[in-house]
């Protein structure tokens, strides 16, 4: 059994759906479960809808939500004959979900309202991609993932009941034999309720099925030729990395990279079952194997975090800085929701490096402002090298207007001014 997740960007078209397909194609021969995401855009397209509506804004958020169910219907035109009015039919009773609860008041929390509205987007895409399957003879069963992965209900960000779900999507894939296309992303709660896993969350999704499904492999097909060790717009000379370990895909997630979601790999990594990114566009190209093996040779990684902010605390009293200072401000931090990204100590001052969340950084400010002396500095660039080479650091570093540096034997961090 393998597990295959598209994204948003495999699917935002025609073409890229019928590329889709000839992918699923050569793959006919093996069991095989596929999450997809959302269309393109659509989830941010559906934010909007739930944000008029929950403003009290209805008749904007019902127009909102036609632009997203005419770009539906129109994909659904273009791939479907025979199975056009039986999609047509699933289709709509999806939009009239959505409808009848716009026509409502809110009187529930924002993120309840989110989960109910954002969720229909990979609903809408997995049954118009399963019907155009059918029509081009690629068998398949779709499946409501609401109807096996099971959460909490904390809404935008649920977490999932592994021992239930387990169960349910055993039993929902019981015939492996059956191509299984269903929805990344979303879950729901005991109560019927939809729910979300986080922006970004269909990795997740994938990677769950993966583990409860013992898949010998999990391929993730990107519009990328594989992990790069470097982001190709700013970095010309950027490689594939064929081969990486899940530790080192977690350091790179952590320093800000946007490889996979970060939640993917524990999943994945309890089960040694490997990650494959793989290029939707080229699907010869043999992209990057993710897995429990230790890799020894890598080239640098390079990962750059813009909007970034200095904030400098000075003692108001001359004091050293001492383990009191020290914990009462990662407690602030905890309890804004701040984490730094480079922290460095010296007698009676602390440097930290935060990215520009604006509001958490002026009450961070306010409220150290009572011990320190506080000044904050503003767009500014954090670069981060793993493996770096004393050629590469020469490369990337000399020259710029640096604020702080900081190095392992491994990771050099520097956080210059732009
Ligand atoms: N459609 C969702 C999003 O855009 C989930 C995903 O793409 O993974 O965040
Ligand atoms: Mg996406």
């Amino acid at each position: 059994m393998k597990v295959f997740k598209f994204g948003g960007a495999s699917v935002n078209n025609v073409e890229r759906i019928q590329n889709m397909a000839s992918i699923l194609q050569s793959y006919q021969q093996e069991p095989l479960v596929v999450i997809i995401s959302a269309m393109g855009k659509t989830t941010n397209a559906l934010e909007k809808v739930a944000e008029s509506f929950f403003n009290g804004r209805k008749e904007e958020a019902l127009q909102l939500f036609d632009i997203v169910k005419k770009q539906h219907l129109t994909t659904a035109k273009y791939l479907l004959v025979t199975h056009f009015n039986a999609c047509l039919s699933q289709l709509t009773d999806f939009f009239t979900e959505v409808e009848w609860l716009l026509h409502d008041k809110p009187v529930r929390e924002y993120d309840y309202y989110y989960d109910q509205i954002v969720c229909v987007g990979e609903l809408l895409s997995t049954c118009i991609i399963s019907h155009y399957l059918n029509e081009v003879k690629i068998k398949n069963e779709w499946m409501d993932v609401r109807d096996i992965l099971k959460t909490d209900n904390r809404f935008r960000n649920a977490n999932v009941y592994w021992e239930e779900s387990s169960i349910k999507v055993k039993e929902a894939v019981s015939t492996p034999s059956l191509l299984h296309i269903t929805q990344g992303f979303i879950g729901c709660t005991d109560e019927n309720e939809s729910t979300t896993l986080g922006r970004e969350g269909s990795d997740y999704t994938a990677a769950i099925f993966a583990n409860i499904l013992d898949a010998e492999s999990l391929t993730i097909w990107k519009d990328v030729e594989g992990v790069m060790n470097a982001d190709p717009k700013q970095f010309p000379e950027a490689v594939v990395m064929n081969e990486l370990s899940f530790e080192e895909v977690i350091e790179m997630a952590y320093y800000g990279a946007q490889v996979i979601h970060p939640k993917t790999i524990k999943p994945l990594q309890n089960k040694s079952i490997p990650l494959q990114v793989k290029c939707f566009l080229d699907p010869s190209l043999s992209g990057t194997t993710i897995s429990n093996k230790k890799i020894k040779q890598l080239p640098p990684v390079i990962v750059v975090k813009e909007k970034q902010v200095l904030m400098h605390l000075r003692t108001q009293d001359f004091s050293f800085v001492g383990e009191q200072h020290i914990s009462h401000l990662y407690e602030t931090l905890s309890r804004i929701g701040l984490q730094p990204n480079l922290v460095q100590t010296g007698a009676i001052s602390i440097q930290l490096c935060l990215d520009d969340k604006v509001e958490q950084i002026d009450k961070l400010a306010a409220i150290a402002g009572f011990t320190f002396d506080v000044q904050v500095e503003k767009e500014l660039v954090l670069l981060t090298i793993r493996h770096y080479t004393k050629a590469i650091q020469e490369e990337k570093i000399v020259g710029k207007d640096v604020l702080l540096l900081q190095q392992t034997k491994e990771t050099l961090q520097a956080l210059f001014r732009s």
